[in-house]
């Protein structure tokens, strides 16, 4: 009895504790976070853990008897099953899959399921499923990557995107030669101005703007994508020809032209546009976008608020525009630069007075080049100002030199020191470090501020607005002169002259040689010489080619002259020959 009741308290010691273990392992599955389910091989859900109620919003009774696969997204169905299919053919086996879930409000819930076929085991007879809701993660993901392929501020498509796009793009017209597209670069006229006058916020609503309406004005298949900055491409799928893709590109230029409200003001812009089209022998997208880059750049150089065909001419040059600009630089360092000198005469004693300080760049295949061949190419790089520099340092140097040489009074010249007029380009005058250079030149050369005469373009005045007013004075602070070149050809306010501390105005030559005093622009020349008058500054008369010219500047006592007439630009051993000579016109 003893033994059969010791039997029963064994018996029903194992059992209470498998009753524990099991109480333990239900417990566990119950609270755990992760769903576990159980199936039969056909899908069928047999068992799921309570927690499904919190991921996917049905209690575990709603869902016995039902077939899982109603609840995964269409989308996903191929590879769940067929990961599922697997499982159940490899007892053992486990597989990891994710797929999308229905919620009970209809919504989607990515789902990681890992699953263990436990068929032949006696104790569970089916497929487990542990699945954890990755919905978090998926969408933090996809924003992810939705970041990596857009622009932050506009939310259009960024390079990355774009380029893909065009790749494939590249790759499908190479097998269907009928395929046409074309690419747009757009680029905003004046970004920077309104960047810098109305705040950064104003320029990034003015981008959201443009944004906008660039994608109105495109179909559902054309992608419009930010590449920073003011740079917009466009990508036009589809298209007939060449007037299709003008009628976009005119479209969109009408509507970027119409105003926009920004800090309680109308803001107007334009965009220069390059286009280029498909065509089967581009190997690289990376050249399309180029050549449409170059067209843009043509349309800028063309007067902006406009648009370029890309055409292989174009190609040409940007070529021998990049070689001229790295030949540049090689004669910057090879000091392939020359300072030639052109006299200046005093038209009341016919003797020199000065010289300007004129570059020439001794190429060493296409010899003695002038300024028009290579200033613009230096203007646009910036390499003009380390020119500019070295101008000024060289004609301060000699003209101190020749100062030295030949004093004021003796054989060889007037009543005055030597003067020298230097020309500074506008990107230049803008600078601030100009005044720190100019003095720095004057002290290490010895040569009196006196004697040194800036030249200035109307242009550059105008160009830096208030700023040029207290340039010139600080300017004019040094001691220095200032003249104003090329005057009568730039848009200079009469009214505004006097307020310009300057000491000089040269008459563009356009007014004197040639037939120029000859014919009407005598009276234009008579009138700078009375304004010269009125704001007590010297006139200078250039291209003075005849003795006729000579003689009616007298007559309208204009006080200095420069021209062929006199002597052409010469190099500073010919210059120093003619101060020697000392002649007298
Ligand atoms: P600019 O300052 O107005 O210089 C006068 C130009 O007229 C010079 O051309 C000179 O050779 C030319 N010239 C002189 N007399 C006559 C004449 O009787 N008839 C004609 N038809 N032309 C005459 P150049 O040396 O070719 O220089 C052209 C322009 O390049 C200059 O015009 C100036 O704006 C610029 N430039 C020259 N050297 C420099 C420089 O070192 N720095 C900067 N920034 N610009 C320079
Ligand atoms: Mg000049
Ligand atoms: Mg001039």
């Amino acid at each position: 009895m003893a033994g059969f009741g010791g039997d029963i308290t064994e018996r029903q010691k194992a059992e209470v504790a498998l009753g524990e273990s099991e109480a333990k392992f239900r417990s566990l599955i119950q609270n755990s976070s992760d769903i576990i389910g159980i199936f039969e091989p056909d899908g069928t859900i047999r068992y799921e853990s309570p927690s499904i109620e919190s991921i996917l919003g049905y209690k575990p009774e709603e869902l016995i008897g039902k077939n899982a696969f109603e609840f995964i997204h269409a989308d996903d169905i191929l590879k769940t099953s067929s990961s599922f299919n697997y499982l159940i053919q490899n007892f053992g086996a486990t597989v990891r899959v994710e797929s999308r879930f229905r919620h009970k409000d209809g919504s989607w819930r990515f789902l990681e399921s890992t699953g263990t076929n436990l068929i032949t085991d006696p104790l569970v007879k089916g497929i487990v499923i542990n699945s954890r809701d990755i919905t978090e993660r998926k969408i933090a993901e996809d924003q992810l990557l939705y970041d990596a392929l857009h622009d932050v501020l506009t939310g259009l498509p960024n390079r990355v995107f774009f380029m893909n796009r065009l790749r494939h793009m590249v790759k499908h017209s190479k097998r269907h030669s009928d395929h046409l597209f074309a690419i747009l670069f757009l680029d905003l006229d004046r970004f920077k101005l309104i960047n810098d006058s109305l705040g950064h916020t104003s320029g990034d609503q003015l981008l959201l703007v443009i944004a906008q309406r660039l994608t109105e004005c495109l179909r559902p298949t054309d992608i419009a994508a930010r590449f920073g900055g003011d740079e917009f491409i466009i990508l036009l799928e589809g298209i007939q020809d060449i007037s299709d893709t003008v009628r976009v590109v005119e479209r969109i230029q009408e509507k970027l032209a119409l105003p926009i409200a920004l800090s309680g003001q109308e803001i107007f812009t334009t965009v220069s546009i390059g286009i280029t089209l498909s065509a089967t022998d581009y190997e690289q997208p990376e050249d399309l976008l180029r050549n449409a880059d170059i067209a843009m750049y043509r349309a800028k150089v063309r007067g902006k608020a406009r648009y370029e065909i890309f055409d292989t001419d174009m190609h040409t040059q940007i070529v021998e525009r990049l070689q001229l600009e790295n030949d540049l630089r090689r004669a910057i360092e090879h000091h392939e630069f020359h300072v030639y000198y052109q006299p200046i005469i005093s038209l009341q004693t016919g003797r020199i007075a000065g010289f300007e300080a004129l570059v020439r760049w001794q190429h060493p295949q296409q010899g003695i080049l002038l300024p028009e061949e290579f200033m613009s190419a230096a203007q646009e790089s910036g390499l003009i100002i380390p020119i500019d520099e070295w101008v000024l340092h060289k004609a301060c140097r000699q003209t101190q030199q020749w100062q030295e040489r030949f004093s004021p009074g003796s054989d060889h010249l007037g009543e005055q020191p030597l003067t020298i007029n230097v020309n500074i380009c506008s990107s230049r005058f803008s600078q601030q470090k100009l005044l720190g250079h100019i003095n720095q030149v004057l002290h290490s050369t010895g040569l009196d501020a006196q004697s040194l005469k800036l030249e200035i373009t109307e242009g550059a005045i105008m160009e830096n607005g208030d700023n040029a007013t207290v340039m010139l004075k600080q300017l004019r602070n040094l001691g220095i002169k200032l003249v104003i070149d090329d005057f009568g050809t730039g848009y200079s306010s009469l009214g505004r002259l006097h307020h310009f501390p300057i000491n000089g105005l040269k008459i563009d030559q356009s007014f004197i040689s040639g037939r120029g005093v000859a014919s009407g622009n005598l009276d234009i020349v008579e009138t700078i010489v009375t304004l010269g008058k009125k704001l007590g500054v010297d006139v200078t008369a250039e291209g003075v080619e005849t003795k006729q010219q000579l003689q009616k500047l007298r007559e309208l006592k204009c006080e200095y002259g420069q021209g062929y007439f006199f002597s052409k630009p010469l190099e500073s051993k010919a210059a120093e020959a003619l101060i020697m000579a000392n002649p007298q016109w």
